[in-house]
């Protein structure tokens, strides 16, 4: 045969989860990369007929489906992890997270906490992710150098931090960010008003102004606790979702992060506006926040999105962990066992990613055309076996400690579960000597 292509990469799989519009799970299949995007799905008999590659992979114990989106997060928390745990969300920040970040944030801090958290992520299988914390630069500089998939939301708040003096500052920031990556392929830049009880009308508006004029994606933390919207009924006369109606925030660009507390008004004023829902189920239980009623908003037609929020809320970044809490949590929020199945939990955490990012034409589900950022599973080991529903695995046995291989835009970011790009031993060591320097603030505050 003469008219054998030869592309990239080609990897033949035991089954690929497409994630498409079908759910389609197609056994024995192969999928063929050329210049970062999918060429090509089909039959390993036919691939083997119609392509060729020095780069190819027969992965016939594994599973390929889309890179998992993480689409709430704050990276370089990952520094504090475990720093202060138990606690409700108002003391936790107040007392413990807000002065050790002012002892302590700075451009060489997010840069670390963003490599520990990347390579963690990257090992539990997700591909892209949102992070919105101080010094956004440094992550992005981060994110970029690893090759991984990132909207970085640049945050805003009323008062002075580490990185800025105010709102009018930060959005300054904000823009000098967007225009260093207006070409990047793979990092996208949002604004990211912290909270309604951070932000005041005159900078939401500011906000508003900025993300019209230039088409950007706003993403806020908004409804987390019930304490936030009766905050807000004393202080605005209006729950935050109303507010930010009012405000003219509330559109198909807005990304709602938690959304715990919500009313059937709530829900259909979301719903009609189209903004994505992006629910963080451990990071909520664990700060006692609220639970979501992720089956309603689904009725509604919300799109809703997965999120682990930081791993000083969480422990960590295992979306597949995420995957299972929410579905678990649906069923009890909802007294129903048949809410948010398996199917859906996957979506969740993949193809609505997406979608909440407006990523979804470029990634989210592996289709022809679209950028090649998938993973590999291991579905060999005992505890997978025996296999009657693949997507029963993925989204109830968390199997983030079996992904073993991890492609963005189709370059290689991890191989037999070794990380390309990043060295270990040396982000362990960083982040250990961060320790150190926590500890010593929060000795000097007892
Ligand atoms: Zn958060």
């Amino acid at each position: 045969m003469n008219d054998i292509k030869t592309v990239d990469t080609i990897i033949h799989a035991q089954a690929i989860v497409t994630v498409n519009q079908a759910n389609a799970i197609l056994p024995l299949h192969s999928i063929i990369i050329c210049a970062g995007k999918i060429r090509d799905i089909l039959p390993t008999d036919d691939a083997q007929k119609q392509y060729q590659s020095s780069n190819t992979l027969d992965l016939s114990q594994h599973v390929l489906m889309p890179g998992l989106i993480n689409a709430h997060g704050h990276a370089a928390m990952s520094l504090m992890r475990g720093f202060a745990d138990d606690l409700p969300l108002m003391d936790w920040l107040n007392e413990h997270i807000w002065p050790a970040e002012a002892a302590l944030v700075s451009s060489e801090f997010v840069y670390d906490g963003t490599e520990l958290a990347i390579a963690e992520m990257i090992r539990s299988g997700t591909t892209c992710f949102s992070d919105m914390y101080f010094f956004p630069e440094a992550a992005a500089q981060c994110a970029d150098k690893i090759g991984i998939r990132a909207q970085f939301t640049t945050p805003v708040f009323d008062f002075p931090s580490n990185w800025g003096t105010g709102p009018d500052d930060y959005l300054a920031k904000a823009q000098a960010l967007i225009d260093q990556y207006k070409d990047n392929e793979l990092i996208d830049i949002a604004l990211g008003p912290h909270a309604p009880y951070t932000v005041s009308d005159e900078a939401m508006n500011a906000v508003k102004t900025m993300a019209e004029t230039q088409g950007l994606a706003v993403h806020i933390h908004l409804h987390e606790t019930t304490f936030e919207v009766e905050t807000s009924k004393s202080d605005y006369g209006k729950r935050p979702i109303e507010r930010l109606q009012a405000l003219g925030l509330m559109n198909g660009n807005l990304q709602c992060v938690h959304m715990t507390t919500l009313n059937d008004d709530d829900i259909r004023i979301v719903a009609d506006a189209g903004a994505s829902i992006i629910h963080c189920p451990e990071s909520n239980l664990k700060l006692a926040s609220g639970m979501m009623p992720v089956q309603k908003c689904l009725d509604a037609g919300i799109n809703v999105a997965l999120g682990t929020d930081g791993a000083a809320s969480n422990n960590g970044l295992n979306l597949f962990s995420e995957m299972r809490t929410a579905a678990l949590l649906a069923k009890a929020v909802a007294n129903d066992a048949t809410a948010v199945d398996a199917n859906t939990a996957i979506r969740m955490a993949t193809i609505n990613g997406a979608k909440a990012l407006g990523l979804d034409k470029l990634t989210g589900s592996l289709e022809i055309g679209k950028a090649a950022d998938f993973i590999a599973i291991d579905f060999s080991a005992l505890d997978m076996q025996p296999i009657y529903h693949i997507n029963s695995h993925i989204a109830y046995t968390h199997p983030a400690d079996k992904v073993t291989h991890s492609w963005v835009n189709g370059k290689s970011l991890m191989s037999n579960r070794k990380l390309l790009g990043i060295n270990e031993q040396d982000v362990i060591k960083r982040a250990q000597q961060w320790q150190k320097k926590l500890q010593q603030t929060q000795e000097q505050t007892v």
